[in-house]
Order: structure tokens, then C-alpha cells, then sequence
């Protein structure tokens, strides 16, 4: 019996929280784990942490607002690997001037933008960019890492979230729209793409507070990112939970 070809993942915004999670968790499944980061010292260190774990990762320099970076990670990933089977759109920003209970009267265009730029552009460009190698997976999967927040669902239901920083929430909102027209164009093809909510996480941009560690916050993107041919597509789930729009 031939043994089965290895999997190959990549996770944006890997350096740490919960793209380091996402990383070593698909790693500790046999996958082999592209660890994205933009900083190159960090993504080193954090690849190092996962390989003296007996992990087979590697680090990826790749901002994903960088256009350069992005072509030259998939040029790369195309010589190497000749496909992708998972791609986690994990890398994520949440701007300081957003914070607070409702930044929608106040925030600038600056954050606003600066905000899509990562959490939207970036996404997407790359994304499409990686579409014909993911197209060469027996079973390519699509994780875009969303959030509650982006929920216009939850958001306008009565007594739904008070918690409104504006472009962040419009940011999740856009990259949903993402997933489901992504999901449609890619219909009757063997790659899925789902939203993912990691649930409030203790990390950088989750705060101290957060009741979530990072590995509990990485499950459902790992889920998403290994389900099998009957598993969901054109879905936004947090753990087993599937969340409105
Ligand atoms: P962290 O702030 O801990 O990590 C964010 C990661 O994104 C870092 O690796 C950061 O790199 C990277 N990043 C930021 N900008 C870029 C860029 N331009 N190019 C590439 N990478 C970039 O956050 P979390 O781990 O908590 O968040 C991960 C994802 O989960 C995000 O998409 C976030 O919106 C989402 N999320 C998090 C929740 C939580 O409670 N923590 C709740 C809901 C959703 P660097 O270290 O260089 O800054």
C-alpha cells in the first residue's frame, strides 16, 4: 500500500496567538505547516518553538498586504509543493482607536482602511492568488478567520452584542461576504470554505480577560481546515455551533 500523500497547510499570522495554535495543532495531525508571519525574527522563533517539538513546520515570510510577499509565497509553495491543501486566513488586526463600546461616530478613515488592508485585502488577494495551487488538492480546504463581531445577524437582533468597534466588525462582515461568494465560484470543485469564529481568546489582541485559551480557540479552524468530503461548506461555525450571518 502506498502511503498517503502529505498534506500541506498554510496559516497566515502564525508568529503567534492563535495562528501558533492553529499551526502546531494541524501539525500534530502529520500535516506539513506553512508558518506564515510578517516579521521574520518572530516567525523564525516560532517556527523553531514547533520543530523542537518534533513538528514539521516551517516559517513563510509573508505580510499579506504586501502584494510582493504575496506572489513570491505562492511562487514558492508552487516550486515546492506544486499544490496547497489548506489555507487558514488566520493574520488579523483590530486597530487601537477602534476599541471602546461603539467607535462607529469616531473612527478614522486611517483605521478604518488600515483595518481592511489586513483584515479584508490582504485576505482576499492572497487567497486568490493561491486558488490554482489549492485547485490542485485532492481536498483543499478555505478557513477564513472571522469573528462574532462580524455577525449583522447577532449584531441586530434585540440585546444582541453591545461591543460595536466598527471597523473591525465591518472588516469580519466583508470577509464573510468573502466566504460565500467564495464558496458559490468554487461550487462542484473539491475545495470548502467556512467563517470561523475562535470564540474571545486569550491573546494579544483578545486581552488577558478572554475565558478561551489559545489552543481551545484554535479547534474549530482545525476542524474546518480537516473536514472530510461530506463535511460543511459556505458555513460559519464556532466549535460544532453554526452562527448566523
Ligand atoms: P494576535 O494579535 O495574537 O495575532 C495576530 C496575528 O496576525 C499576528 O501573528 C500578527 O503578526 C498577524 N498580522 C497582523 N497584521 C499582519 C499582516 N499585515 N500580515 C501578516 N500577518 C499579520 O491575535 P489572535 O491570535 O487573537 O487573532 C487571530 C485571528 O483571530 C484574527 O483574525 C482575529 O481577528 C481573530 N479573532 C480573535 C479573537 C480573540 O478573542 N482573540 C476573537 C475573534 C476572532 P505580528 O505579530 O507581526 O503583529
Amino acid at each position: 500500500m502506498t502511503e498517503p500523500e502529505r498534506r500541506i497547510a498554510l496559516v497566515t499570522g502564525a508568529n503567534k496567538g492563535l495562528g501558533f495554535e492553529t499551526s502546531r495543532q494541524l501539525a500534530k495531525m502529520g500535516i506539513f505547516v506553512l508558518m506564515g508571519s510578517r516579521n521574520m525574527t518572530r516567525g523564525k522563533a516560532a517556527a523553531k518553538e514547533l520543530q523542537k517539538e518534533g513538528l514539521l513546520v516551517e516559517f513563510l515570510q509573508l505580510d499579506v498586504t504586501k502584494p510582493e510577499q504575496i506572489s513570491k509565497a505562492a511562487a514558492e509553495i508552487r516550486k515546492r509543493y506544486g499544490k496547497l491543501d489548506i489555507l487558514v486566513n488566520n493574520a488579523g488586526k483590530s486597530a487601537h482607536e477602534d476599541h471602546g463600546r461603539n467607535s462607529t461616530a469616531t473612527v478614522s478613515s486611517r483605521a478604518l482602511r488600515g483595518t481592511f488592508e489586513v483584515n479584508f485585502f490582504g485576505l482576499v488577494e492572497l487567497t486568490q492568488r493561491l486558488l490554482p495551487l489549492l485547485r490542485k488538492s485532492a481536498a483543499g480546504r478555505i478557513v477564513n478567520v472571522s469573528s462574532i463581531l462580524g455577525s449583522l445577524a447577532i449584531h441586530s437582533r434585540e440585546g444582541g452584542m453591545s461591543y460595536k468597534p466598527f471597523a473591525y466588525d465591518a472588516s469580519k462582515t466583508a470577509v464573510n461576504t468573502f466566504t460565500i461568494h467564495l464558496a458559490a465560484a468554487l461550487a462542484g470543485t473539491n475545495i470548502k470554505v467556512n467563517s470561523t469564529h475562535p470564540g474571545w481568546v486569550r491573546t494579544d489582541m483578545g486581552g488577558p480577560n478572554a475565558p478561551l485559551t489559545p489552543s481551545e480557540g484554535a479547534e474549530t479552524a482545525v476542524r474546518l481546515a480537516t473536514v472530510g468530503p461530506d463535511g460543511p461548506t459556505e458555513k460559519f461555525f464556532h466549535g460544532e455551533e453554526e452562527l448566523p450571518w
